[in-house]
């Protein structure tokens, strides 16, 4: 059974405290580990050993922070391989997902060993009569992250590497489900050189977080998780007078228009709604097949569901592994079950499902609702799980017109062969990461991720220009300089002019 702890000044902390919380391996069932909630005064040294670190690092030049990052790139590259496997031990997903996880995280890293860039200033000459004015992002100081099972490496690596490049300290609190990456990233910050207190993981849960959310030395947090909490730690963190990004759930829609390619279509749509079991903020839950589509569509999906390879993230041949946890995977089926209630017809069922040798595993089949409508809690709810809805509309306007009125806002795409529909599509639609033709449109490091509506709480999106923006203030100067040396030397008694 392994122990997690914290780290802390730059060293691997076994935790003090007397609250545990346990980890499992999701493909056996298997209870692996345990996490160690971090004690108030484990806490405490995080943050004291940040504020402690922060004069020094902020006046680091950003350029030897920034070399930090070159190394830092470097080692997640060299250990790409124990990071995916530590994340598919804990989460579940395929070891080619996790490894693409990692890889997606690690673009963040190259983004921050651009930073000397990012941080330039603007500088307007003679903003007056000989008057200069120029503007510089300063640091905040001390941040903090808490972030969601479902990317156990690439979520908190979409925070640390801008806040850190841009001279700040960072306090990170991930999901107590998956403990072992973020501990394994914080060993190589430090081989990389990142002096100590200037990232630390605490471990735990919500007691954690509060403690985080309230200590008037934290200045800005940045989350991502499920709505219910993202608008909780928004109001709570930001009535503590602090920044906060609160990124939440989605219910992502791909729009599936009568002249769209059916084999592109359905691979995408196969890789969106099952892959990494639908734990994906990104996951294309609901396809909205427009017009006489819709028959063949759902043909080919049953089709290829039935046959996706289900098996343990080790298991190189198998496309989806199984759900995080035992209550999630009863939550899905409960939710399976009462599409069936509320009249959806269900045409590939994954319930029931069991591996041989992994009978205790939290799996569960992919699974193909059709003829889904608005109004139903499988439509409005966001799953979390194998479970792809079909919604059946008329035309391009009424599939607009439900993704609009949908209360998230994170991601969605179209698939069409007609630049009309896609142009007007990407003007028309109110969501914050839109695909054409491409079925998880999740930006690059260099933009930046973030939903609309009630999939984000704050007003900055996550890494890219956001991030930094997100992980400095901005200072203005306004400079005028008397005439002085250069009127040369003046031999009267000096009067007041
Ligand atoms: P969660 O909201 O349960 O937990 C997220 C984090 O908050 C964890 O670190 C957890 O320990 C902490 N937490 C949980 N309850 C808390 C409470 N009451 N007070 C304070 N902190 C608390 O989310 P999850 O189940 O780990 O992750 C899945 C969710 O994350 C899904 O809703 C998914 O859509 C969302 N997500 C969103 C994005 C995005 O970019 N929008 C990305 C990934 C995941």
């Amino acid at each position: 059974m392994k122990s997690h702890g914290h780290f802390i000044d730059n060293q691997r902390i076994e935790g003090a405290g007397t609250r545990h919380l346990p980890v499992f391996d999701p493909a056996l069932g298997v209870q692996t580990g345990v996490v160690s909630v971090a004690t108030p005064d484990e806490v405490e040294r995080a943050i004291a050993g940040a504020v402690a670190a922060f004069p020094a690092w902020a006046a680091t030049p950003a350029l030897r922070r920034a070399r930090v990052m070159f190394k830092f790139k470097d080692l997640i590259e060299a250990h790409k391989d124990e990071l995916a496997a530590l994340i598919t031990g804990e989460h579940g997903k395929v070891i080619t997902d996790a490894a693409g996880e990692v890889v997606r995280g690690m673009e963040v890293v190259e983004f921050a060993c651009g930073i000397p860039d990012a941080l330039k200033g603007e500088y307007s000459r003679n903003v007056g009569t000989n008057v200069d004015s120029y503007s510089i992002r300063m640091p905040l100081g001390v941040v903090a992250g808490i972030t969601p099972f479902n990317f156990p490496a690439m979520v908190p690596l979409w925070m640390f590497p801008v806040a850190i490049a841009c001279g700040n300290c960072f306090i990170l609190k991930v999901s107590e489900k998956v403990p072992s990456a973020a501990l394994l990233l914080a060993e190589l910050l430090k081989e990389a050189g990142l002096p100590a207190g200037v990232f630390s993981v605490v471990n735990g849960d919500r007691e954690v977080v509060d403690a985080l959310l309230t200590d008037r030395r934290i200045a800005a947090i940045s989350f991502v998780g499920s709505t219910p909490i993202a608008e909780h730690i928004f109001t709570t963190a930001s009535a503590h007078g602090k920044r906060v990004q609160a990124l939440g759930g989605a219910k992502n829609h791909m729009v599936v228009m009568p002249d769209a390619d059916l084999d592109q279509t359905v691979d995408a749509l196969m890789g969106a709604a099952y892959g990494s079991a639908g734990e994906r903020c990104m996951a294309i839950s609901v396809a909205v097949a427009v017009g006489d589509i819709a028959d063949p569509l759902v043909e080919r999906l049953a089709r290829a569901a039935r046959a996706l390879k289900i098996g343990p993230g080790v298991d190189r041949e198998a496309e989806m592994g199984p759900l995080v946890s035992k209550e999630h995977k009863a939550k899905v089926l409960s939710y399976i079950d009462l599409g069936v209630t509320e009249g959806a017809t269900l045409v590939v069922d994954g319930r029931g499902l069991t591996l041989q040798g992994h009978e205790d595993g939290y799996f569960v089949g992919p699974t193909l609702f059709d003829h889904v409508r608005p109004g139903m809690r499988i439509h409005s709810e966001e799953i979390f799980g194998p479970v792809l809805s079909v919604v059946r509309e008329k035309s391009f306007d009424d599939a607009v017109a439900i993704i609009n009125a949908h209360e998230f806002g994170n991601g969605t795409s179209i698939f069409t062969r007609d630049g009309d529909a896609a142009r007007s599509f990407a003007d028309q639609i109110e969501v914050g990461m839109v695909g054409i033709n491409v079925p998880i449109p999740v930006p690059m490091a260099f933009h930046s991720f973030g939903g609309w509506k009630r999939s984000i709480f704050g007003d900055h999106g996550m890494h890219g220009r956001e991030g930094v923006h997100f992980y400095t203030k901005l200072k203005t100067m306004t400079t005028r300089w008397p005439t002085g040396i250069r009127a040369g030397a003046e031999f009267a008694m000096p009067t007041m002019k």
